[in-house]
This record gives C-alpha cells, structure tokens and sequence, in this order.
C-alpha cells in the first residue's frame, strides 16, 4: 500500500512511461501493465479513503467531547463570574480540525458576601448587622441579626427569604401574620408568621400556599389574589388590606430573591 508522500512519487516515477498514451507503439503488455497499476491506485485510493473515513469518525467523537467539556467549564466560569473566549457552538461542529484553547480571562476577583439558603445554593449579599446600613436603593442586603433579606426600591422596603410553597399539607406554617399584632407570646412556635419588623428577636420566615398566586378576584375567603390586573387596579387600590399587602410584599421578595438566584445559575440573558 502507498500510504506516504515518498512512496508515492516512487511509484509515479517507476510507472512514469505508463502515464501518458503510447499512441503508435501500443501494445498489449502496455494495456495489461496500466491495468495494474489501475487497480493498483484504486485500491490505494478506497484504502485512503476508509483511512479519512475512520479519522474524521474520530475526530468528530473528539470534537463532540471537548465541546460539551468546553461548555460545561463555561458554565462553571460563568457561575464563578469569569468567562471563556472561543467556545465553538456545538451546532456548528467545525468540518476541519479546530484547537479550541480556552483562554481564561483574568479579572481582580471580588470577594462578594453571599449567603448560603441551601448546602448549595447562593445570593450574593452585603450582610449588614443594622437595618440602618441597607442604605442603597436596589442593592442586596442581608441582616444577620433577623435572619432576612433587605432590599430597597424607591421608599418600598422589602424583606424576607424564599419560603416553603404549601400544595397539600393540610396545616401549612406561618403563611398568615399573626393576629396578635406583637404581642403574642408564642415566638416561633406560633404558627402564625411573626414579622421581625414587628417581633424583635424573631426570625420567622414567611411561607405561603401555592393558590396564592392564583388571580381569583372574585374570591373573598381564601388567600387567592384578589387584585393586580391593570384593568380593575383604580377601584381596586381601595379595597385591599393590611394582611394582603404584607402578603403580597413578602411574594415579592420570595420571587426577587428567586429570580435573582436564577439569574446567578443560569446568567439569562448574559
Ligand atoms: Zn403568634
């Protein structure tokens, strides 16, 4: 088999009268020796052929690996807040060998505060020991001391964590502020929700019932929403209460602080 360059212009040289017409001198000896050294080349040439096959099977397995290793250490970077340059999109596996090298870039890695709501799971926050020092608007704060989440938005301050979402337990905890107003004296095994705003020393977390993101305006007995469509919001505004105001403040930082681990997971939109 001619399997390199060297061979090959060997044989091109030693079968060099075979390579162009003999014209008046043709003979049969020509005609038999060109046949072989026709079938000589063809076979070479399938040989090479299931060589390029079998190379860029492999290749494309190769390919295919560092591609997916590639976009799971992108994934780790962007988690980690640094990105890799030159990831090749795995739809467009490239036709010829391409070394992909990730480049880290280096950036001063800021050593941001964040805090732990699973064994594994993250929000970055400026843990502050007073309400006081939650001073910037947007800015994530969490106060050690009662154990919440802070942020402030204009003059709405919000507080809390993300909380347990009740589907079926028949008594669900803390999911109502409790009607004692401060005074009740049951601490955190009440089972009503004890603001810390309003409790000093409690650090109870509001949990909620999965209906109660459920927009039933006509339904005044359970904790459905009752208002927040723009079309009836004018005569709405009226009508709420104190119980669904701290309700729907305590969702909304439940879904923030959701949202916002989202964010730090999957980087939408980075
Ligand atoms: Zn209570």
């Amino acid at each position: 088999m001619l399997t390199n360059l060297e061979d090959i212009y060997t044989f091109e040289k030693q079968h060099n009268h075979l390579l162009t017409p003999s014209f008046v001198t043709v003979s049969t000896d020509i005609i038999n020796s060109r046949d072989d050294i026709i079938n000589q080349l063809v076979d070479n040439i399938n040989y090479i052929n299931e060589l390029n096959k079998q190379l860029k099977r492999i290749l494309t397995s190769c390919n295919k690996a560092q591609l997916e290793d590639m976009k799971i250490l992108d994934d780790v970077l962007r988690k980690t807040g640094k990105k890799i340059s030159n990831v090749v999109n795995p739809d467009t596996v490239p036709k010829s060998p391409v070394v992909v090298v990730p480049t880290i870039i280096n950036r001063p890695v800021i050593k941001q505060q964040v805090v732990y709501i699973t064994s594994s799971l993250c929000i970055n926050a400026t843990i502050i020991n007073d309400i006081n020092e939650a001073n910037d608007m947007g800015k994530v704060y969490y106060l050690s001391s009662m154990e919440h989440f802070i942020i402030r938005i204009e003059n709405l301050l919000l507080h809390g964590n993300i909380g347990v979402i009740y589907t079926d337990e028949k008594i669900p905890e803390k999911i109502k502020d409790c009607k004692f107003a401060g005074k009740c004296t049951r601490g955190s095994s009440c089972d009503y929700y004890h603001d810390p705003f309003i409790y000093k020393n409690s650090k109870d977390k509001r949990n909620f019932i999965a209906s109660s993101w459920l927009y039933n305006p006509s339904n005044y007995r359970t904790l459905n929403r009752r208002f927040g469509c723009i079309r009836n919001i004018d005569k709405d505004i009226n009508n709420i209460t104190k119980e669904e105001i701290s309700r729907f403040k305590d969702q909304l930082t439940h879904d923030l602080l959701w949202g916002l681990l989202i964010q730090k997971v999957y980087s939408i939109g980075n």
